[in-house]
C-alpha cells in the first residue's frame, strides 16, 4: 500500500510558472534519470519510478499482486503558488490514472492534492474520486503547518465525506539544515515528522470529531508507537499543554489508524501489532527505493507470526484502509 511513482516526462514547470524550486528529470541514459531540483542534484531513479509495466514482474517474484502507487514527496509542490500546484497534481493524478486504468488488476491509486488552498484541494480531491482513486496521499506537515491547523479540517472532512483513505507520508523534514551528513533526514527526521503528524491529528482533536476517517501513517507510524508511553505520560502530567483542544488519553486512538509494516524488523513489527492489532498493519515496501522494504514482505512471511496475521497485513488491513473487500479486486 505504499510505493512511489512518477510520470516520465514531466514538463519543466519552473519554465512553465517562471519561478524555480520544482523537480525535473534528466534521462541522461537509457533506463536512468537523474532527479534535478532546478540545477541541483536530488536522486537517481530508474525506469521502475515511471514504467508501471516494468515495476509488475519486478513485484509478482515476491507473489505481490496489486501496489498501490502515489507520488514521490518531493513533487507535492505545496510550496508553489496554489494553481500551479493545482496544475501539478493534476498531471501527477492523470499519469497514476493511466496505469490503474491500464493494469486495473495491478495498480490502485492515491492522488496528490494542493493542501495549501483549501478550496482547491478539495476540489482535487473531488476530481479524483472520480477518476477512480481511492484516496490520495498527504504531507506529514504542509510548508511546516501541522495537521491540526483549522485550514486542513475541511480537507479531512471531505475525505471522510467522500470515503477516500488518507495516507500521510513524511516529508520537508523538521531540522534537515543541521542535520544533513549520514543520512538523517531520513533516518532520524522522517519518523519523527511521522509522530508530529499523529500527535498533531489526536491533540487537535480530528480523529475525534471524524470517526469515519481512514488514516494510514508511513513508516509504521514512525516514532509515534515506540514513543506511546512518553506521550501518554505527557498527556497525564502536563495536560494544560497537552490535553488543551482534546482531552481524550493519546492510547485510545491506538487501533484507529492504520500503519504500514516498513519496520525492517520482526521484533519491532510484533511491537506495533501488540499496540494497533493485526488488522490496522498494512503491507508498505517504498518502493522502488532503497530504504523500502524491497524484498516485499519477506521478512513479515518468515518472522514467527500466525498465518491470519500474515493475512492481514498481506491483504485484510489494505482493504479495510481502501474502503475496500476482496470482490472489488
Ligand atoms: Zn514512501
Amino acid at each position: 500500500m505504499h510505493t512511489h511513482i512518477m510520470p516520465k516526462n514531466p514538463p519543466k514547470w519552473s519554465e512553465k510558472f517562471g519561478y524555480g524550486g520544482f523537480i525535473h528529470l534528466d534521462h541522461h541514459k537509457p533506463g536512468f534519470a537523474r532527479m534535478m531540483q532546478d540545477s541541483k542534484f536530488f536522486r537517481e531513479i530508474e525506469s521502475n519510478c515511471w514504467d508501471a509495466k516494468i515495476r509488475i514482474p519486478e513485484y509478482e517474484k515476491f507473489n505481490t499482486q496489486y501496489q498501490v502507487i502515489c507520488t514521490i514527496p518531493v513533487l507535492f509542490s505545496y510550496w508553489a503558488k496554489p494553481h500551479d500546484c493545482l496544475e501539478i497534481s493534476r498531471f501527477l493524478n492523470d499519469d497514476i490514472a493511466e496505469h490503474y486504468t491500464a493494469y486495473p488488476k495491478n495498480y490502485i491509486g492515491l492522488g496528490t492534492i494542493p493542501m495549501q488552498d483549501t478550496d482547491l484541494a478539495i476540489k482535487e480531491l473531488e476530481r479524483c474520486k472520480e477518476i477512480g482513486m481511492k484516496g490520495i496521499q498527504i504531507g506529514s506537515n504542509i510548508n511546516d503547518k501541522n495537521l491540526d491547523e483549522d485550514q486542513f479540517f475541511p480537507i479531512f472532512e471531505a475525505c471522510q465525506e467522500l470515503d477516500m483513505a488518507v495516507m500521510v507520508h513524511p516529508w520537508n523534514m523538521m531540522g534537515k539544515p543541521s542535520m544533513e551528513k549520514y543520512w538523517l533526514p531520513w533516518l532520524v527526521g522522517m519518523p519523527a515528522e511521522t509522530s508530529r503528524a499523529i500527535c498533531s491529528m489526536i491533540f487537535g482533536g480530528v480523529f475525534e470529531k471524524l470517526p469515519g476517517l481512514r488514516v494510514c501513517f508511513s513508516h509504521s507510524g514512525g516514532s509515534f508507537i515506540g514513543t506511546i508511553g512518553r506521550i501518554e505520560h505527557g498527556f497525564n502530567c502536563r495536560p494544560d499543554l497537552v490535553a488543551i483542544d482534546n482531552n481524550v488519553n493519546p492510547r485510545e486512538y491506538l487501533g484507529k489508524f492504520w500503519v504500514d509494516c516498513i519496520t525492517h524488523d520482526e521484533k519491532a513489527l510484533q511491537y506495533v501489532i501488540d499496540h494497533v492489532g493485526s488488522r490496522k498493519v498494512c503491507l508498505g515496501t517504498d518502493y522502488p527505493f532503497p530504504l523500502g522494504d524491497l524484498e516485499i514482505g519477506k521478512f513479515v512471511e518468515e518472522g514467527p507470526f500466525s498465518e491470519q496475521v500474515v493475512e492481514d497485513i498481506m491483504q485484510n488491513s489494505t482493504l479495510d484502509w481502501l474502503g475496500m473487500t476482496v470482490d472489488d479486486l
